[in-house]
């Protein structure tokens, strides 16, 4: 055994076995793989192991498409052929003409990466899986793409590349301890002895934690029982002369797939179990739970009646096994938050699937930084503080009664609410406040007219639409007020303060005490990583002369991560986080001033506190800090409040508001708004795959200011010239807004794809934003939108159409 090497991945399942192959493809050979058993002992070798296509954001699709081309490769490989059947094509069911719209759409969205979905009525379904009856269903998801694979062979075959590249497999040698060292780097404990190394990899499947509390870490993995059987022979599968697709259903929550001459169907019943919770028996190796076949009643009934034949065949065998679940159902891939040169591979509960994506895009993450894609969506910064095993518990119970139905637009499910809440969550309930969730926090998405308003699930507008109209009207009139919660705030002190800022930030951003600029973080690959608002907080009794990073919610983990990691030694600088402590109110509208003056000592003229000030003050008796920021395009005002005094300065605002019709308004009206004005999102519109001249941004780079983060790659990627551009988009349609992942299109061409979209209100027009074709991105281009498989008319259109000369946030 060596001691030592580049990376130890843990764990020799799929997740392990594709990062060390990864690896290898990537360039590094001097890395290792120890597993404690023997290769796939964990959850990999009883798996169902269905290869599908079908993803929901452009990062899946691409991922998967990965995983179904790297098989198909090791399949054709005659050095070490895997059992791969590809292609046998399978079958999202649909009962409801809303399943079928969100079809629609995730086909539009899927064409951007080259993947052809299609929606087909209920007789196509029937015509390509003979063994179904049509009844109670309107049709289905199409993906040519779907099989199985053998997973012990690819495990094999993936370790015997990555060995032939120079990595090594030590089997049966339990990680027993991970120490790390003053400079970052490890040291592997195994029971034959320790490695060290410079990086670590948790693939340690249902013992994550295990492994996790080995470097101190919990992580937010919960493992579920999950069962399938395998039925004797079906004679009409024989005569079919075509392997059976595979079938996945959304209405009764089962799936199918072929297996030798009858069907494999495993179940996600209501009755559902968690595994493991209180710990793992060491012994448990290559095994199975017990069969509990009465607990998958409910779902089997649903299969029965939809695949008749099952009632008359015999049950071969019943496998029941422990696989692992997130808080939102995907796996966690990248860095662990808060550690260094630490990544994991954890959460899978496709990992068949997915496994050879996952691990192509941890591979490219530990050896260059960055992935091709953004990888947001499995990243495991996106939980932060809230995210205990407990809460992951309830969510994977969730996640899996509803495993194959996906979430609509503004759909949150009940698991695990009020994760994040402030003093004035139930203040807000009680006025009628309708909750939309962002990294556990609850956040206002609008004010309900009645307690009883339930709006439907649905891609196209719902019954909100008018509620959020008539609270856009108000801030746009009068005044509104909002809760944004959550808002990640890092306190940075240090007399170096500035100059480490200067270095992180690819434009100038002023460090003038009493002011605030907006500036744009980017990795090493010269794209957009970061956006942070710094407010220059001048000193008083409440502390010395600060700066206030101010960054989207989400972003808690991942941009403390950024900024730490890039600190020199020796550099005067200190990072705290005030993200828990302090809650934003948002004042915004016209009569913003007037309210803030009515409870505020001193002077909020225009003169005395010009837009992009930032003020230390009291509201009523409650200690504020106000920055003059807007996001909605109006005066606006960012009463930054302790959480102690939240309540206190809430109740002073309203107060004073009432003379000046404020109004309470929601993160919907604030989306609706900020698309009006160009304004963009963190992970939206602003991802790591595009730098910020694509994304519009220019006005924020400065080349010539000297050295910063991400600059020689920036001016590499200025010379090459941008892969796409930016835009607003006029949409012609009244019916739907348009959704992230759409395709835009010039005939059979995907020309763009939607990164944001929603109704502007105050302009009457639906917008969008999409990344879009350099050649074609210029004001009055017009193409078509794929708008959930219809084709609307989309132009684009100057960006911030509402008071495009920013007059009324400066008034
Ligand atoms: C019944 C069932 C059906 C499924 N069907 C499908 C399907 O159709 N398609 C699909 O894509 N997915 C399916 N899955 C899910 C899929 O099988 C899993 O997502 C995948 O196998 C997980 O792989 P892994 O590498 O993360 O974990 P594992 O396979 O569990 O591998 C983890 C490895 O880490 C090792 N390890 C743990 N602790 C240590 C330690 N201290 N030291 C060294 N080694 C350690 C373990 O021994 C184990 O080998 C199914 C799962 C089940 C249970």
């Amino acid at each position: 055994m060596k001691s030592r090497t580049k990376v130890v991945v843990i764990g020799g399942g799929i997740a392990g076995c594709s990062t060390l192959y990864h690896l290898t493809q990537e360039g590094w050979s001097d890395v290792v793989l120890v597993e404690r058993d023997e290769l796939t002992s964990g959850t990999t070798w009883h798996s169902a192991a269905q290869v599908t296509n079908f993803g929901m954001t452009q990062t899946m699709v691409g991922l998967k498409s990965h995983s179904i081309a790297l098989y198909k490769k090791l399949r054709d490989d005659p050095d070490y052929p895997v059992g791969y059947h590809h292609g046998d094509g399978g079958i999202r069911l649909a009962n409801t003409e809303a399943q079928m719209q969100g079809y629609r759409h995730f086909a539009s969205m899927a064409r951007g990466m080259g993947v052809e979905y299609e929606v087909i009525d209920a007789e196509e379904c029937a015509r390509r899986h003979p063994l179904i009856s049509t009844k109670n269903l309107l049709g289905g998801l199409w993906d040519g793409e779907d099989g199985d694979i053998d997973p012990a062979q690819l495990c094999q075959a993936l370790a015997f590349h990555a060995r032939k590249a120079g990595a090594e497999v030590y089997r049966n040698t339990p990680v027993t301890g991970l120490t790390q060292h003053k400079d970052d780097t490890w040291t592997v404990h195994t029971q034959h002895g320790d490695i060290d190394c410079d990086v670590v990899v948790n693939a340690g499947g249902y013992r994550v934690n295990e492994v996790g509390a080995m470097m101190g870490v919990q992580h937010p993995v919960a493992s579920m029982e999950h069962q399938y059987f395998i039925t004797d022979d079906i004679p009409a599968i024989a005569k079919a002369g075509h392997r059976m697709p595979l079938l996945r259903c959304p209405i009764s929550d089962y799936y199918s797939r072929q297996e030798k001459g009858g069907l494999l169907v495993g179940f996600y019943e209501q009755d559902c179990k968690t595994w493991g919770m209180d710990g793992i028996s060491p012994g448990f190796s290559n095994d199975l739970c017990p069969d509990d076949l009465d607990r998958v009643m409910d779902v089997l009934e649903g299969a029965f009646e939809r695949m008749p034949v099952l009632a008359e065949v015999g049950i071969k065998r019943i496998v029941n096994g422990p696989i692992t679940y997130t808080i939102d159902g995907a796996a966690l891939v990248g860095p662990i938050p808060g550690k260094r040169n630490a990544y994991c591979i954890i959460g899978l509960r496709a990992g068949l699937g997915e496994g050879g994506g996952h691990g192509w895009l941890l591979a490219q993450q530990i050896v260059h930084g960055e992935a091709c894609y953004d990888t947001w969506v499995i990243d495991p910064r996106r939980f932060t503080g809230h995210a205990t095993v407990e809460l992951t518990a309830r969510k994977a119970i969730e996640d899996y009664q509803n495993e194959f139905r996906f979430h609509f637009p503004h759909e949150h499910r009940p698991a695990g609410r009020n994760a994040k809440t402030t003093p004035l969550t139930p203040v807000l309930a009680a006025e009628g406040a309708e909750f939309t969730v962002v990294n556990g926090w609850e956040r206002v998405d609008y004010i309900k007219p009645s307690p009883d308003f339930h709006p439907s699930l649905s891609f196209n507008f719902d019954e909100a639409f008018h509620v959020v109209a008539a609270e856009v009207q108000n801030v746009a009139t009068n005044v509104g007020l909002t809760e944004v919660n959550g808002f990640n705030r890092i306190e940075i002190t240090g007399a170096d303060r500035h100059a480490f800022l200067d270095r992180m930030i690819c434009g100038t951003v002023t460090a003038r005490a009493g002011r605030v600029g907006l500036g744009y973080l980017l990795n090493h690959q010269g794209c957009i990583k970061s956006e942070a608002t710094v407010a220059n907080l001048p000193a008083s009794d409440r502390g010395p002369e600060r700066v206030w990073y101010g960054s989207a919610a989400a972003s808690e983990y991942h941009d403390i991560d950024w900024l730490t990691v890039h600190l020199e030694p020796g550099e005067d600088v200190q990072l705290r986080s005030l993200t828990n402590d302090q809650t934003i109110l948002v004042l915004a509208g016209p009569k913003a001033r007037a309210v803030l003056s009515d409870c505020a000592r001193g002077d909020w003229t225009a003169e005395a506190f010009s837009w992009l000030s930032v003020r230390e003050c009291c509201i009523g008796f409650a200690p504020a800090t106000v920055m003059g920021i807007s996001f909605s395009g109006e005066l606006a005002y960012e009463i930054h409040v302790p959480n102690a005094s939240l309540y206190a300065a809430y109740l002073v605002l309203r107060e004073a508001g009432e003379a000046h019709g404020l109004k309470l308004f929601g993160a919907r009206a604030v989306d609706s708004m900020r698309m009006e004005k160009g304004f963009l999102h963190w992970k939206a519109d602003l991802i790591t795959e595009f730098d910020p001249f694509e994304t519009g941004l220019s006005r924020f780079i400065k080349l010539d200011k000297g050295e910063f983060t991400g600059r020689t790659a920036l001016l590499k990627r200025q010379e090459i010239g941008p892969g796409r551009k930016l835009a607003t988009l006029r949409i012609e349609a009244q019916h739907a807004p348009v959704h992230p992942g759409a395709s835009l299109m010039r005939g059979d061409n995907v020309v763009g794809t939607i990164t944001s979209g929603d109704y502007g209100h105050r302009v009457g027009m639906n917008l969008g934003y999409a990344f879009i074709a350099p050649e074609l991105a210029r004001t009055g281009a017009a193409m078509e939108l794929d708008l959930c498989g219809e084709r609307v008319g989309a132009k684009i259109i100057e960006p911030s159409p509402y008071d495009p000369d920013f007059e009324r946030m400066r008034s």
